[in-house]
């Protein structure tokens, strides 16, 4: 069969399973199973693929016709132009993600500074911060030990293993060291929530990566808590949350005696970073 032919069965069938990206989505399950670019893939329609391949693009295309992310069967995805290794045991990294790290290394791009990463997953954040503030050394936690591994081959991929650590712990466990920056992408989706988001999110990614308790508030409150404790004298704690919770986030924030540098809206205008100094 031919690629041209292989794409439409595959775009068909995802069309049919109401996958919106259809024609994108079989494009890329076809280039991963041939091992080449979209590109490349688009510009010989007329090519064969064999047997084999073909029964294996109809693996990833079951995959995908049950909501399995694209990320998951391509096992990778893109963050701030750069790749990172995926699975189910990571949150997949979020455009609104690269809105705080973007922040971060406007202000931290030429500084030496000593960074921890809450909640680290693929270690996408610490990864991008690490590349580009090319002096600083930083520590990335997670309690799920599947997520640490990944996150150490991001690393070794990105050529960053001399600069940082990836530690399967809880932050809450951290003792005897200070940093300067304590970023966060925690767990803030509130519990009843949940059922509502979409099926590639709610059945696939990881649960304990996504939900933040009844208020959504669990991971980010601790997280705040914590800081205080391990953040230098006039350090920064960097922070992602959830839709409409500013209001609640930053009255603990102030609580704690943080002070709130900056507010990061999203593309619909949604305050979805904050940025607070510890002084
Ligand atoms: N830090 C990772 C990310 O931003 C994982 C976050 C999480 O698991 N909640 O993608």
């Amino acid at each position: 069969m031919k690629v041209f032919d292989i794409i439409k069965i595959g775009s068909n069938l995802l069309k049919s399973k109401k996958i919106p990206s259809y024609v994108l989505d079989s494009e890329l399950l076809l280039s991963k199973t041939l091992d080449k670019s979209r590109e490349e893939i688009l510009t010989n329609l007329d090519q064969k693929v064999d047997e084999k391949k073909f029964f294996l693009f109809k693996q990833y295309l079951s995959r995908r016709s049950k909501h399995e992310p694209l990320a998951y069967i391509l096992e990778e995805k893109e963050f701030w132009s750069k790749k990172f290794e995926v699975n189910k045991n990571t949150l997949i990294p979020r455009p609104e993600t690269e809105l705080l790290v973007n922040e971060l290394l406007e202000k931290y791009k030429s500084k030496k500074i000593e960074i921890l990463d809450v909640g680290t997953g693929s270690g996408c954040i610490l990864i991008i911060l690490l590349c580009f503030s090319k002096f600083s050394t930083g520590i990335g936690v997670d309690i799920s030990k599947n997520a640490i591994s990944i996150a150490k081959k991001n690393a070794f991929r990105h050529n960053l293993h001399n600069r940082v650590r990836f530690l399967n712990k809880s932050f809450e466990s951290i003792f005897g060291k200070k940093f300067d920056l304590i970023v966060s992408n925690p767990p803030y989706i509130e519990r009843k929530d949940i059922k509502n988001l979409s099926e590639d999110i709610k059945y696939f990614e990881p649960r304990k990566a996504l939900d933040g308790g009844n208020d959504g508030l669990d991971l980010i409150k601790k997280v705040i808590y914590k800081s205080k404790e391990i953040l230098k004298i006039n350090g920064t704690l960097a922070l992602e949350i959830g839709n409409g919770q500013f209001k609640k986030v930053s009255k603990i924030l102030t609580d704690n005696k943080f002070r709130i540098k900056r507010a990061i809206k999203d593309y619909k205008n949604n305050i979805r970073c904050v940025i607070a100094n510890n002084n």
